[in-house]
């Protein structure tokens, strides 16, 4: 069974695109969503509509904060949040405006296969912990992280792909070919961004996963087109365009 998990999509519609293309060529069976679907992009209807069909689709803290009061985001974002909310109430009245908001609201926090767990930010706080790779340096934080995750947990959030090992490694795609091997140990493997990268490398991030086989991907999107989109709208703002084209 081939998985491609993906995450923090944001409204980015050519980037969820290029993504879904890719996958297409990788004999995939289900792709799983760890969240953050919507949020900081332009696109928040197209984004939803295209990861309804997913095996499992998590809750991010951006689709949270789409359907009720945001809290902790900082004020660009925040105004994205309430672009994103109204274009999710009063834009394509009708049947397709209710689909929508039922499904977000009915999104899981968790998912759990086996050995395997899905969450958005991490096992002790699924929509909201971030788990950075700095935190290599807190080991009490990563130890009571790692106690609450079965064998594998793939994650997302910080929009920063890479591997934590038990032993309070960090391991960036780069420094391992793009491919990891799954043993005894346990891992949190932060599977990257596909519409708002933020290690650098503006390109779309997920990953495919076949038995123990985590495969790293990144793929090329019109970028320029989203951030022509970011930019006419007046509510969102051209940092979030700007960052893109950066991956930070
Ligand atoms: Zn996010």
């Amino acid at each position: 069974m081939r998985k491609a998990i993906i995450s923090d999509i944001h409204s980015n519609l050519e980037s969820l695109e290029a993504v879904l293309a890719d996958i297409a060529t990788q004999n995939v069976d289900e792709i799983y969503c760890l969240g953050d679907i919507v949020g900081y992009g332009p696109n928040p209807r197209e984004c939803i509509d295209r990861v309804m069909d997913c095996r499992i689709c998590l809750l991010g803290n951006h689709d949270q904060g789409a359907m009720f009061d945001p809290e902790g985001f900082n004020s660009g974002a925040e105004r994205a949040i309430f672009w994103t909310r109204n274009q999710l109430e009063n834009s394509s009245r009708g049947p397709d405006q209710h689909r929508r908001w039922d499904f977000l609201g009915e999104l899981p926090r968790t998912c759990q296969e086996g050995d395997l767990l899905f969450v958005h930010g991490s096992a002790r706080n699924p929509l909201n912990e971030y788990v950075f790779p700095e935190d290599i340096y807190n080991r009490r934080k990563l130890e009571k992280i790692f106690s609450l995750i079965p064998r594998y947990a793939f994650q997302g959030h910080t929009h920063v792909p890479g591997v934590f090992t038990e032993n309070c490694n960090f391991l960036s795609p780069e420094t391992i070919d793009d491919e990891y091997r799954l043993g005894e140990e346990k891992v949190m493997v932060n599977v990257g961004s596909v519409g708002q990268p933020r290690d650098g490398n503006p390109r779309s991030c997920y990953c495919v996963l076949d038995g123990d086989l985590l495969q790293f991907r990144r793929v090329e999107y019109p970028v320029e087109q989203t951030i022509e989109k970011i930019y006419a709208v007046p509510e969102l703002d051209n940092f979030l365009g700007d960052r893109l084209r950066d991956g930070r």
